[in-house]
């Protein structure tokens, strides 16, 4: 269960998650309101270990890069239908 503390402006904070190198997937305490805000406020998930700080970003990176690509696929197979289509219609 989160409990929130306070934040430099008095306020409750809200969780958020690091995806910086040094703790990726590591939440934290942070102020609500938007940046440029107070900040953050203290951790909310322990120190990540060793290993999993080696091994996260590169996992990371894979997934971001195999999104990117599944997005460029969609568009090709889009473009491939539009042009099926367009033969079918210039066929009939
Ligand atoms: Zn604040």
């Amino acid at each position: 269960m989160y409990y929130p503390k306070t934040c430099r402006c008095g306020l409750p904070t809200i969780l958020k998650t690091s995806w910086k190198p040094r703790n990726p997937g590591r939440r934290f305490h942070c102020c609500p309101k938007p940046e440029p805000n107070c900040g953050i406020v203290d951790w909310y998930d322990p120190p990540m270990c060793e290993r999993s700080v080696a091994i996260i970003p590169g996992l990371l990176n894979n997934m971001n890069r195999l999104q990117d690509s599944s997005r460029e696929n969609l568009l090709k197979a889009r473009r491939l239908k539009w042009i099926t289509d367009a033969d079918d219609d210039y066929v009939n």
